[in-house]
């Protein structure tokens, strides 16, 4: 079945933020961006706390709820922009007393409970850089990360504490403060709520230039050990632009983002994107499960969704009668990104929630998103869909290794309709990394003949469209064909009995390598050597040569905590090989 391009019905007397994409991408300019931004008062900088919370509690925005915190209970916590600078400013006058000023870091190991949020923000306000663990990790990925990252103060609750922390607390003489949201469970300890109420509410920002260092982000670990990318307090301009050209944020929405802060989405988009549009923020404590997701875009009438492709692809299992039974209505637009989005699952949106999804594309490194669906624009499911305007991408001749030839410093672009490259961008937008913390070899690495190369393969149509191909690393190079595992796994995913595939190389004495899947099975099917065949026969009759030579069940496949399927330890443990750094591997459920 090939999916027809959706056209979009426009809603009347609601343009979209970004009516026309031809014209935006030429009108556009950072400098224009960065001036929908006030900037510190005074001439004394950028503050993205500034632009996030401060401006609004200080204008006709300031009763407006901010920040609405749903706990695992369905407790709600609301905050107004007036509170929300409040207590921001409470944490960051207790920064400033615990002696933590410009540059030290700040970390949070946390879930998402409303100390998280006032923690970030609080930390960037005092002109520290904020850094979030997600809180899943183990002991060791945390200590990691604290010791990589120079960490002199956590914010953890007191259970994460016992469990997490205070066994590796000596090995870390680099933290001076843990600061636990409970009654505080030892000495080494101090109560947050306790501390704060000891703080002013009123904080000056401290003069904050555009390229001080504000966020510390490690990678979700896909592809190997995790790296920590710098950003600038300069990327909340991408943050606020592309939020409004790919999201569609406007100031009355209600924007629900499920990442969790402890990946770069979850932050740029789950906390400092949206309040930099003044809009209401919603976050939820608890973890998937598809009737509390419908229920909560119902009753809090979310208007833009923003989520990811395990999520969407899990909420297809329970079929389209839950959500038919859910108020809707106020849903303008649906968002995804982290993971290729395979066409059926753009498609179902449209048949089960009313709206199509759109896929969006971009990484920690780049902080902000690069190639995106637009609101206005019809979408080709399967495609990223087209680069934001201020981004210029292109796609770069590879060499043997798979990643971007760089000769002398010289790079080829490939213009040629449908062909393959490593996706590139040239630097320049202002949440780019500006390094790879205490790694800058690895920095360096990362460019070649003016262009940042992304480690990800694409092509281009002739409209202009990306299609994702593959990561370099996952290519699979079968017969003479290279196969990008997202392509198989795709059309597998159109089998109602599959529910999650994952593709890989296998080597092959004849071939190079062969095309095996793992796949996880639908509630309802049998993982049988029957189905096997037909899973077999299916792909054939679609992909023909590249199909799956060889199928294997798995009702686990190994994730990232941050919800990818990592292909490298499908790939290690099929060879029997070490399966190297699992820290961002999610616990099998
Ligand atoms: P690591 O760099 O540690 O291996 P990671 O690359 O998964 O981990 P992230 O920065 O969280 O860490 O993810 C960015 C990557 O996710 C992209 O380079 C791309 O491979 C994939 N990705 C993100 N969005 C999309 C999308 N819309 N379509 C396809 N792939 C995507
Ligand atoms: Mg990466």
């Amino acid at each position: 079945m090939a999916f027809e391009p959706i056209r979009k019905q426009r809603q009347p007397g609601i343009p979209c933020n970004l009516a026309d994409y031809d014209q935006a991408v030429r009108d556009f300019s950072w400098g224009k961006a960065r001036a929908e931004l006030d900037g510190l008062p005074g001439g004394r900088g950028l503050n993205i706390c500034h632009e996030a919370v401060d401006r609004h509690a200080a204008g006709p925005r300031a009763s407006r709820p901010a920040l609405r915190c749903v706990a695992r209970d369905g407790a709600v916590t609301e905050f107004s922009y007036a509170s929300l600078r409040s207590q921001t400013s409470r944490f960051a006058n207790l920064l400033r007393a615990l002696r933590t000023g410009k540059g030290d870091r700040v970390f949070s190991l946390l879930g998402r409970v409303p100390e998280l949020y006032v923690a970030a923000l609080g930390t960037l306000k005092n002109a520290s850089v904020f850094s979030p663990l997600f809180p899943a990790f183990g002991p060791e990925p945390i200590r990691e990360r604290l010791s990589l990252g120079d960490g002199k103060v956590l914010v953890t609750s007191p259970q994460l504490y016992e469990r997490k922390i205070a066994p590796i607390r000596d090995s870390l003489p680099g933290l001076e403060h843990v600061l636990v949201t409970g009654g505080p469970p030892d000495a080494k300890t101090t109560g947050l709520a306790e501390a704060m109420a000891g703080c002013g509410e009123d904080f000056e920002i401290p003069p904050t230039d555009p390229q001080d260092m504000a966020l510390l982000h490690f990678t979700s670990g896909t592809t190997g050990r995790p790296k920590g990318a710098v950003h600038v307090h300069e990327a909340v301009v991408a943050h606020h632009a592309t939020a409004a050209a790919a999201l569609d944020l406007r100031p009355d929405d209600v924007f629900w983002c499920t990442a969790d802060p402890g990946w770069v989405t979850g932050t740029s988009y789950g906390i400092i994107a949206p309040l930099a549009h003044g809009l209401t923020l919603m976050t939820d404590a608890a973890d998937f499960e598809a009737r509390r997701w419908y229920r909560m875009l119902a009753e809090h009438r979310v208007t833009v969704w923003y989520t990811a492709p395990t999520a969407i692809r899990m909420l297809m299992r329970y079929g389209p009668e839950l959500p038919a039974s859910c108020d809707l209505s106020a849903l303008r637009f649906i968002a995804s990104v982290g993971e290729p989005l395979n066409p059926e699952a753009v498609v179902w949106g449209e048949r089960a929630l009313g709206l199509p999804i759109h896929d969006n594309w971009w990484q920690t490194e780049t902080g902000a998103i690069m190639i995106s669906n637009f609101a206005s624009m019809e979408i080709r499911p399967g495609s990223m869909g087209r680069p934001l305007p201020g981004v210029t991408a292109g796609l770069l001749a590879r060499g043997a290794d798979g990643r971007a030839r760089v000769t002398d410093g010289k790079v080829t672009e490939i213009t040629e309709p449908g062909a393959e490259g490593e996706l590139a961008l040239r630097p320049g937008w202002p949440s780019m990394f500006r390094g790879y913390l205490h790694d800058d070899e690895r920095y360096a690495e990362a460019f070649g003949g003016g262009w940042y190369l992304t480690g990800d393969v694409a092509r281009r149509d002739c409209d202009g469209y990306y299609w994702f191909v593959a990561r370099a690393d996952d290519v699979i190079k079968s017969a003479g064909h290279l196969v990008g595992p997202f392509e198989v796994e795709s059309v597998l995913l159109e089998h109602p009995a599959v529910a999650e595939a994952g593709v890989i190389g296998t080597p092959d004495p004849v071939a190079g390598e062969l095309v095996k899947a793992f796949v996880s099975v639908t509630p309802g099917y049998e993982a049988s050597g029957e189905l096997r065949l037909e899973l077999i026969a299916f792909g054939r009759r679609r992909l023909g040569a590249v199909a799956p030579k060889e199928i294997e069940f798995d009702q686990h496949l190994p994730h990232t905590q941050s919800g990818k399927v990592m292909r490298r330890v499908l790939k290690a443990r099929e060879l029997g090989l070490p399966t190297a750094d699992l820290s961002t591997m999610r616990e099998a459920r």
